[in-house]
């Protein structure tokens, strides 16, 4: 029977206060409103941005709230004004979209921020009408970043869904949505280390990985991994990376000690930690005269760039990249074609290191905070 056009009823990890467990509940997922996609999600992991908005230090609250963003799942039906997809379809939800109308989307210069559909993590409904299309007993629930993928059910704009190739398995490719884009494109379409150079890699959470082998695709001859967690060193070896350095086993700073490694200083790094310190740290590491450095860390409100001028005039160039630089809509079905013909280098099975039900979505969260394993995929029909 269709559920098309009715509100549905569902499971859902609700947030109701900043750092408190989540809780499952029963929540009412109204229809899909135009330009708008209901989505039925089968299997949801957990990033550290989501993390940050639980925990909600310094960024404005905004609760109760259905958190998620990495995600797979199903159309299961479409609003008004939607002819690109169907139910049936088989889609990642995307945290920033694509709304090709845009002076951003139209521009000859690939960049992914969509005047309309960028990353937005203050605002809690949706564009159509400005309601949430969550509720318990009628009481709202807000989205987070427009696509809210903790629940079995979700409403997401169109601009915001990529449709994928239906032969992909839906569990591996769940983290293609947001962290393996994220990293891999970081290195591959934006630091483009040239065959043989050196490349470091800061924060080796499932984005910093990602982006270490973007490095190993590009040809990179060094991957040097930089972690305050050693835990996460043990992940890295999977991943065939051989050089590490932890800050905290020095009394000076990391910048100084790669340098020296190196001779003079990486040619490429990509900063996937989110602290201000790391990132001057990376951008201070890569050799003057042709050193790129990518940022990619979500930084806390108050934080502020710093570092003197001269290391910019001696010619190296510090840049920052928004979802790996990919277009959402365009490019994604793409990234996924080519993880299926496995000519994207990627294993996704050592990326997805854990997984639990929805009943058990909090232990996601606490893997995340002690930096155990990596992506933890939360199986939502469970
Ligand atoms: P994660 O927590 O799994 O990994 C981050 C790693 O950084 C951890 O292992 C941590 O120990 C390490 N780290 C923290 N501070 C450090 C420091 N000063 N020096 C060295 N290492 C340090 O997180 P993740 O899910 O892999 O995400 C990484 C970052 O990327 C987060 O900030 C996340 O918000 C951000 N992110 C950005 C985008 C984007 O489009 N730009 C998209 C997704 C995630
Ligand atoms: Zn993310």
């Amino acid at each position: 029977m269709s559920t098309a056009g009715q509100v549905i009823r569902c499971k859902a990890a609700v947030a109701w206060e900043a750092g408190k467990p989540l809780s499952i509940e029963e929540v009412e997922v109204a229809p899909p409103q135009k330009h708008e996609v209901r989505i039925k999600i089968l299997f949801t992991s957990l990033c550290h941005t989501d993390v940050y908005y639980w925990e909600c230090k310094g960024y404005t609250p905004l609760f109760p709230r259905i958190l998620g963003h990495e995600a797979s799942g199903i159309v299961e039906s479409v609003g008004e004004g939607v002819s690109d997809l169907k139910p049936g379809d088989h889609v990642l939800p995307i945290f920033t979209g694509e709304c090709k109308e845009c002076r951003h989307c139209l521009s000859e210069e690939t960049n992914n921020m969509c005047d309309l559909l960028r990353i937005n993590c203050d605002r809690g409904v949706m564009l159509a009408d400005g309601k949430t299309r969550f509720s318990i007993n009628g009481k709202p629930i807000y989205h987070f970043v427009g696509t809210s993928t903790f629940s079995q059910y979700t409403v997401v704009h169109v601009g915001q869904v990529a449709k994928i190739n239906p032969n992909a398995p839906l569990d591996k490719v769940c983290p293609i949505s947001c962290g393996i884009c994220t990293g891999f494109g970081a290195t591959v379409n934006v630091a483009r280390p040239k065959k043989g150079q050196t490349v470091a890699i800061f924060g080796l959470g499932a984005v910093g990985l990602a982006a270490a082998e973007g490095a190993r695709v590009c040809g990179a001859s060094r991957i040097i991994a930089v972690d305050l967690n050693p835990r996460r060193f043990e992940e890295a070896k999977k991943f065939g990376i051989k050089e590490f350095v932890n800050p905290k086993d020095y009394n000076r700073p990391v910048q100084e000690v790669i340098v020296e490694m190196t001779g003079g200083g990486v040619d490429r790094s990509v900063e996937c930690t989110g602290s201000v310190e790391a990132m001057i740290s990376a951008f201070e590491c890569v050799h003057d005269g042709w050193g790129v450095c990518v940022l990619v860390g979500v930084p806390k409100i108050d934080d502020a760039f710093k570092t003197h001028p001269m290391n910019l005039l001696s010619e190296r160039t510090l840049k920052g990249a928004f979802y790996g630089n990919y277009k959402p809509l365009t490019d994604i079905p793409m990234v996924v074609d080519k993880y299926l013909n496995k000519e994207l280098g990627l294993d996704m099975d050592k990326f997805i290191t854990h997984s639990v039900s929805l009943p058990d979505i909090n232990k996601a969260f606490d893997y995340m905070l002690q930096g155990i394993g990596l992506r933890c995929l939360i199986l939502m029909d469970a």
